[in-house]
């Protein structure tokens, strides 16, 4: 019994999708699907104002108007790490791989590891990087506010984690 009850749902469920009158199916003529080939965009170094030791960013995706969010890849060389820094609407970070630091004003050093998955709140002021052992890698997602989607603070000269 048990298949039949679940195509009966699979096919109500489909129904329901490809009847739907509030799906647009075209927004415009002029949007198009984009396929950012691998490889093609080249790694950049973080610059210094920013970032204490060696930080390679690499772009994923910018933000596509009327989206406004954007991605990419951060590696942390081991003790590398951002300077203190604030995300007007946030920031979502996934470790992909290595083992990493984020503190948040006022509280503990946390240590991360491949596979957590940090939310940033919107103002809060934070920083992120590797432990002095390993190096770290993070997926970064943040969204901007009037094209603005981080602002630069003082550096983080120390910390106990
Ligand atoms: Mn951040």
């Amino acid at each position: 019994m048990k298949p039949f009850y679940a195509t009966g749902i699979f096919l109500l469920l489909l129904t329901s999708v490809c009847s739907a009158q509030n799906v647009p199916q075209d927004a415009s003529e002029d949007a198009l699907v984009k396929i950012t080939r691998s490889g093609s965009q080249p790694p950049e170094i973080g610059i210094p104002d920013y970032y204490t030791g060696i930080v390679r960013k690499e772009a994923l995706f910018d933000a596509e108007d009327p989206s406004r969010v954007a991605g990419g890849v951060v590696t942390y060389e081991p003790g590398a790490r951002t300077a203190w820094h604030v995300h007007p609407l946030g920031q979502v970070l996934i470790i992909s791989s290595g083992t990493g630091l984020v503190q948040q004003w006022g509280q503990p050093v946390q240590e991360v590891s491949e596979g957590d998955i940090i939310w940033i709140p919107a103002g809060v002021k934070h920083w992120h990087g590797a432990t002095d052992g390993s190096r770290m890698r993070h997926v970064v997602i943040t969204e901007s506010l009037d094209g603005k989607s981080v602002e630069w603070l003082e550096k983080v000269e120390q910390h106990d984690g």
